[in-house]
């Protein structure tokens, strides 16, 4: 089987009606980004920068985040890099940061919250070692659990002040560097459209989202059975996102789990969605499913998709759709 995907190294991700999505992978380390070579991503999708603060005992600094996200723009060698602003809380605890832990972790301090109040010590060392290291290749940035506009305002304003520090000292960025958001919380999605007049793109956060949409913790066992993105109401509200980005002509990825899935992929090509964000293992087969549909053929099978009530029928429905194409 590996075999048979190899053939997909070096090919373009396009439909059999000539549209061109990109296929772009997720990491974690600066090292990541060798398997992201090996399997001929087209990109980085989401550079989860909380892992450079991850068992450490003190945050890094800014010159060691600045060579983190200088060796993965080097590496990817003009190819987009989007690399995401620290999202830590939640799920991810880091000790030496002094968070407290929430009683509602998934609904407290953490992320872009925790960074807007945390600036000088976080925040503004993350968005110059950021600046600098885009002037080495293709980031851009992007700012995770985004719930009201004010926020995005906010980070924008910051990356603007930044980039005059780096102007005065003669430091070299990306001038015209693209910020965009993961939309990945109920608000951030009905409010989409607004959204998309102010950011460069959008990636999907689909973990969040379906936990955020269906409110069900994500790594709860208990209530696993409500956790799924192929949730109806998961469903229209990703149509819903992709839908505002691609009326006001904004990039609209996915870099949540969601987007290798094999039953959401035809959905997701039918909606419109230009990235796909995904672990680098995964690449190779999602271009082989990519490259075998026509995005024309695929909106019936959306709209017919999109008609049922329940997860099931629509998991039934796709999963008999995938056995007969
Ligand atoms: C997501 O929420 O879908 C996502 C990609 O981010 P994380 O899994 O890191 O929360
Ligand atoms: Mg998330």
């Amino acid at each position: 089987e590996k075999k048979e995907l190899e053939q997909y190294i070096g090919k373009p991700t396009i439909t059999k009606d000539g549209v061109t999505v990109e296929l772009v992978a997720n990491i974690g380390k600066p090292e990541d980004v060798e398997k992201v070579l090996q399997y001929d991503g087209e990109g980085v999708g989401l550079f989860r920068t909380e892992f450079l603060f991850m068992d450490r005992s003190a945050m890094p600094t800014e010159e060691e985040q600045f060579e983190a996200y200088k060796k993965v723009a080097v590496a990817m060698n003009g190819k987009p890099v989007i690399i995401r602003t620290l999202d830590i809380g939640g799920d991810k605890e880091i000790p030496y940061m002094g968070l407290v832990k929430d009683e509602n972790p998934f609904l407290g301090y953490r992320a872009i919250r925790f960074c807007l109040d945390r600036k000088e010590d976080v925040y503004k060392p993350q968005l110059r070692a950021l600046l600098r290291a885009s002037a080495f290749g293709n980031i851009k940035i992007m700012v995770p659990l985004v719930t009201c506009i004010e926020e995005i305002r906010e980070a924008k304003a910051l990356v603007e002040e930044m980039k005059k520090e780096l102007d005065e000292k003669g430091i070299a960025y990306k001038k015209d560097i693209q910020i965009g958001i993961m939309v990945e919380t109920a608000a951030a999605s009905l409010m989409a459209d607004v959204f998309a007049k102010e950011v460069d793109f959008f990636s999907i956060g689909t973990n969040d989202l379906t936990q955020y949409t269906m409110s069900v913790d994500r790594g709860n066992d208990k209530v696993s059975y409500l956790y799924s993105p192929l949730n109806p109401a998961v469903l229209r509200s990703i149509r819903h996102v992709i839908e505002c980005g691609r009326k006001e002509g904004i990039m609209v990825g996915m870099c949540g789990e969601a987007a290798s899935d094999p039953l959401m992929i035809p959905l997701l090509l039918a909606f419109g969605l230009n990235e796909f964000s995904m672990s680098a293992s995964a690449i190779l087969n999602a271009r082989k499913l990519i490259t075998g549909y026509s995005t024309k053929e695929l909106q019936e099978i959306a709209d017919k998709a999109m008609s049922f009530a329940t997860t099931k029928e629509i998991e039934d429905y796709l999963k008999e759709f995938i056995s007969r194409s």
